[in-house]
């Protein structure tokens, strides 16, 4: 069987690409850069409405087909433009299932506006992988509730002004059922982010701490202890999506360039003949994500979440990223190690830089060995180790 897109969606795509190319520039490497750019950007995505492509038009989207908007993911992902959005990726959907009218009408607009930036306040340092375990509270009082405690490795938190925080309400109840699900406004007192710097020396992620901040009950979405229901859909959405594949599949193509670049220039070939199988095997690697990926699209534009699916194609793209890093340092060999501000790192330190970001791939999103386990159970019906 033969598939491909349908010749709209190949315009659409001629479409995306001339105009990505036209505000980034033709060098890829010289993507948008810095949070100023990043949402400039962003905005111009939503002045054209592809910002919120497959939101439905009712709550202000463009409702596109859900393979539109797979195929701008791929443009976006392939030229490394900025898209991901916490707010129009997981924030917005989880509102459009699970807020009420009122929380739709006074959140979703300026998503769609390119304006929101949210954070995700879901970990804590005692709580990861097996997140029901959180300790953050919020005691009800009055109209509101007062939350205490502590959330890390929350991205992006000193830019944000709304978190989706995760907090126990009921700390009788067996754990997963004593959660609730809160839209919270980072301008309230009592708040303190602090920054923590990864090993790329990147301030892209804080810890938060909570001392009695005042949540009003109407930013509570779902029933209050039923935040744990609300929270897995929010974690299904963040683990669908094309771009780990696309974003890997262009550094791939880089790899294979700069090989047959310096083989052309006489370097040793006796290093690159093992190298030529692996980079083949890269390919066909690529080619299964992409199909993977596409399944969770079809899915989605079946309109059922995908769950195990989406676990599939999350922890093969972002293992495949570590496996093509480390076969990329191996290929560059010791000036691979050179960071991108020396003038003389090869494909401009980008594989250094990947090196160090991709172990963080089989974290986010839930762990490799989370996935495995979800797949294990939920996909193949296997009883709980
Ligand atoms: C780049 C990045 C961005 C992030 N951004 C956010 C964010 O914005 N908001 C947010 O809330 N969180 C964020 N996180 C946190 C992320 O969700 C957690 O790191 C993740 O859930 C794992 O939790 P942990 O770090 O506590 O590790 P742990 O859960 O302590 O896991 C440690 C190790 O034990 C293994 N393990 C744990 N339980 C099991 C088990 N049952 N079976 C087998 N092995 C197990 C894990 O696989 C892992 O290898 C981010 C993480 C990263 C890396």
């Amino acid at each position: 069987m033969e598939f491909r897109f349908a010749p709209e969606d190949e315009a659409f795509r001629a479409e995306v690409r001339a105009f990505i190319r036209r505000e980034i520039g033709d060098n890829p490497v010289d993507r948008v850069e810095g949070w100023q750019a990043h949402r400039r950007f962003i905005k111009k995505l939503a002045e054209r409405g592809w910002l919120t492509l497959a939101w439905p038009q009712e709550v202000g989207g463009a409702g596109a087909s859900h393979m539109r908007q797979l195929v701008f993911n791929e443009e976006m992902a392939d030229w490394e433009a900025p898209a991901n959005d916490l707010g129009v990726d997981r924030v917005g959907p989880t509102i459009m299932l699970h807020g009420t009218a009122e929380q739709k009408e006074r959140f979703l607009p300026s998503i769609v506006a390119g304006d929101a930036v949210w954070c995700q306040g879901f970990s804590e340092p005692g709580a990861g992988s097996d997140l029901a375990s959180l300790q953050t509270r919020a005691v009800a009082d009055g109209d509101s509730f007062i939350v205490n405690g502590s959330k890390i490795w929350t991205s992006l938190a000193h830019y944000a002004q709304w978190m989706i925080l995760l907090a126990r309400t009921d700390g009788d109840a067996p754990k997963h059922r004593g959660i609730s699900f809160f839209l919270l406004d980072m301008k309230s007192p009592r708040i303190t982010i602090q920054p923590l710097v990864d090993m790329v020396g990147r301030h892209t992620f804080n810890q938060v701490f909570f001392d009695d901040v005042r949540v009003p009950r109407d930013c509570l979405v779902g029933e209050e202890n039923r935040g744990w229901y609300v929270a897995t859909t929010t974690l299904d959405f963040e683990r669908s999506g094309i771009q780990r594949v696309i974003g890997g599949q262009r550094a791939c193509d880089r790899l294979i360039a700069c090989a047959r670049e310096q083989i052309a220039a006489g370097a040793v070939r006796q290093a690159y003949a093992a190298m030529r199988h692996r980079l083949a095997d890269f390919v066909i690697d690529y080619h299964v994500g992409r199909m993977l990926a596409y399944r969770v699209a079809w899915l989605q534009s079946q309109g059922i979440v995908p769950n195990y699916e989406a676990s599939v194609s999350k922890m093969f793209g972002s293992e495949l990223a570590q496996r093509l890093a480390r076969a990329g340092m191996q290929l560059l060999a010791l000036s691979g190690q050179l960071t991108p501000a020396s003038p003389y790192a090869p494909l401009a330190g980008k594989f250094e830089t990947q090196y160090l970001t991709s172990a963080a791939l089989t974290v986010a999103a839930g762990t490799s060995e989370i996935n495995r386990g979800i797949i294990a159970t939920r996909g193949l019906g296997l009883p709980r180790a």
